[in-house]
């Protein structure tokens, strides 16, 4: 059985054939009764009752109402059972016999419709449609036979002749039609399948395409996110390496000039900087450090703008963290007019704390190219950061050094000192210097501890001592203590006689310097040897050990006085 749709399609199409087979009938039955034609005759109560059916048939089609079968099957039998009425004689040969041709036509269309809308695909069904056929064939065989009963057996033959006939046909149509019908379904099966798999396999490849596409844009943005990626590590690579570089430079030097020159070499160089230098912000470091003009890059008064500004209380307290930043990427000439001649588009100036006295000093780098410290925040964190540790160790080291060549007690030269420089400047020296050398002891200094006391030692010391530096120093020399109370002084460039010229004025000064502490005053007097190389000796290293040895001539005879080496020992 085909499902309802087909049902209903395939009727309406039958009904639609009934239209021409009414119009037919309506004709001949006009026919009749307008000429009342002998031989086109056609019974007029089945003609009124197939006319009727087919009417209602038409009817009933056009309202969908065949969906069942057995619905149509009935109807048909009705206007198969109205039209086989019209069947006078069924054994009259004569073609010409319109009642046979109709009812012959349309017993016809109802075994088409009736194989056609059955499934024919097995045996069972093509026999039971070809009886099923037969019924209202037989049933009108019957009611001829009652109705004409001459001749009976003869006609009973001819009957059944043509039920066997009519049954076999049917039975080939349907059968046959059962065949094609199963072979196109076989056909139709495959096609679909085939189709199916098509379409299923077009739906993948689709898919897969689709698939294919995400993959193909993820991919894009993972490689564009890795390209990212790897450039953002190459400059970070790149950074590193400037930042070992620098660090490594930076450490090799305990010298601030030199940490400044090499912090602007390389700086110049990774970034191309029109200008690059370690700015004290006090005055006096900052015309001692300072290597390359401002103005000279800016312009004169542009310069002192930017110094106005930079170099300005309120810049330095604001900016006055360690390893603080002030950064312009892309400088606004309105706001920063002093930039303009020279076109600088970047800034970066840094913050160093340059020693433990806070002494400030600002990193500054300008740049002709917008955005060229973009991103370095990182690197100059460091780099600046290191710059600032070693400018620290450097101020330290100067520190504990000078701590170490100086005597706590007086402020002068150390002994150890005085043979470093004695060495360094004579004794090591490639071209011999003429020099001379006094010792200086004061005169029975332990009864003064004892008398005064300690602290008062202390004092006198170091009054002494002061006169003997600034002796030194007016001189071109330099003075040292040697021990207690004995200091050495050198006096490089002098002669035997003007030594000893000075040697006296200083006796006579500290001589003439009371000592004074609360209410006690006193003098000192002081013992001094002198002596001079090349004049006296020609060993330089035995200068300092003849200045002694005259010093304690002077002991030896009274004290208070100066002795000028002889030359004889
Ligand atoms: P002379 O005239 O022979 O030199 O007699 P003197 O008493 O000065 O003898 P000497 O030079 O040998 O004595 C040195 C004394 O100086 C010994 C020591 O008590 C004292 N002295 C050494 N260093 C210091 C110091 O740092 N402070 C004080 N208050 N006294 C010192
Ligand atoms: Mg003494
Ligand atoms: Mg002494």
């Amino acid at each position: 059985m085909q499902n309802r749709e087909q049902l209903l399609e395939v009727q309406t199409i039958f009904s639609r054939r009934h239209i021409g087979l009414l119009i037919v009938l309506l004709l001949f039955m006009a026919n009749n009764f307008i000429f009342n034609n002998e031989k086109m005759q056609i019974g007029f109560i089945p003609s009124l009752v197939i006319s009727g059916v087919l009417m209602l048939d038409i009817l009933l089609s056009y309202n969908s109402f065949f969906h069942k079968f057995w619905l149509l099957v009935t109807v048909r039998y009705i206007e198969v059972l109205a039209v086989g009425m019209m069947i006078n004689d069924l054994s009259d040969r004569s073609m010409s016999n319109i009642n046979n041709i109709i009812v012959i036509l349309f017993y016809s269309l109802f075994i088409v419709e009736i194989i056609l809308l059955n499934d024919m695909t097995e045996f069972r069904n093509s026999l039971g449609v070809s009886l099923l056929c037969q019924i209202p064939f037989a049933v009108i065989v019957i009611i001829l036979c009652i109705r004409q009963s001459d001749n009976f057996t003869a006609r009973s033959i001819d009957y059944i002749s043509i039920a066997i006939i009519s049954f076999m046909v049917t039975w080939a149509a349907a059968t046959y039609y059962g065949k094609t019908q199963k072979y196109y379904e076989q056909y139709m099966f495959s096609r679909d399948r085939l189709l199916d798999r098509a379409k299923d396999n077009s739906d993948k490849i689709n898919e897969s395409q689709k698939n294919l596409r995400t993959v193909n844009e993820q991919l894009g943005i993972k490689k564009f996110e890795l390209e990212e990626a790897y450039r953002k590590i190459n400059i970070v690579n790149a950074d590193m390496e400037f930042q070992n570089h620098f660090m490594t430079m930076m450490m090799s030097t305990l010298n601030l000039e030199k940490l400044a020159t090499y912090a602007r070499d390389m700086l110049n160089e990774r970034f191309s900087l029109k200008y690059s230098e370690l700015v004290f912000v006090n005055e006096e470091l900052r015309a001692k450090y300072q290597y390359e003009s401002l103005e000279s890059v800016l312009g004169e008064v542009e310069a002192m703008e930017f110094y106005d500004f930079f170099l300005s209380d309120l810049f330095i307290q604001e900016h006055s963290e360690m390893g603080s930043r002030f950064m312009l990427n892309q400088v606004d000439y309105d706001e920063f007019p002093f930039f303009k001649k020279a076109e600088i588009s970047a800034v970066a100036i840094n913050t160093l704390i340059m020693d433990d006295t806070d002494n400030k000093a600002l990193y500054i780098m300008l740049s002709g190219e917008k955005d060229a410290f973009a991103d370095k925040d990182m690197l100059f964190s460091n780099i600046f950061g290191q710059m600032e540790v070693v400018a620290r160790n450097i101020s330290l080291y100067y520190e504990i050094r000078q701590m170490s060549i100086m005597d706590a007690l007086t402020g002068i030269y150390n002994r150890r000192y005085l043979n470093v420089y004695f060495n360094d400047n004579f004794i090591n020296s490639e071209t011999p210097k003429d020099v001379a050398a006094a010792m200086v002891d004061i005169d029975f200094f332990k009864s003064i501890n004892d008398t005064y006391g300690h602290l008062f030692g202390d004092m006198a010391i170091k009054t002494v001592a002061k006169l003997i530096n600034i002796s030194a120093k007016d001189n071109g020399g330099a003075a040292f203590r040697y021990g207690g109370e004995e200091f050495v002084i050198i006096l490089e460039g002098k002669s035997l006689s003007e030594a000893a010229r000075i040697m006296e004025e200083l006796r006579v000064s500290i001589k003439n310097t009371p000592v004074q502490s609360g209410d006690t005053v006193i003098n000192l007097n002081v013992s001094i040897g002198v002596t001079a190389y090349p004049e006296i000796t020609k060993d330089i290293s035995t200068l300092i050990d003849r200045a002694d040895k005259a010093m304690y001539y002077s002991k030896q005879h009274g004290r208070d006085r100066l002795t000028i080496d002889n030359g004889r020992d």
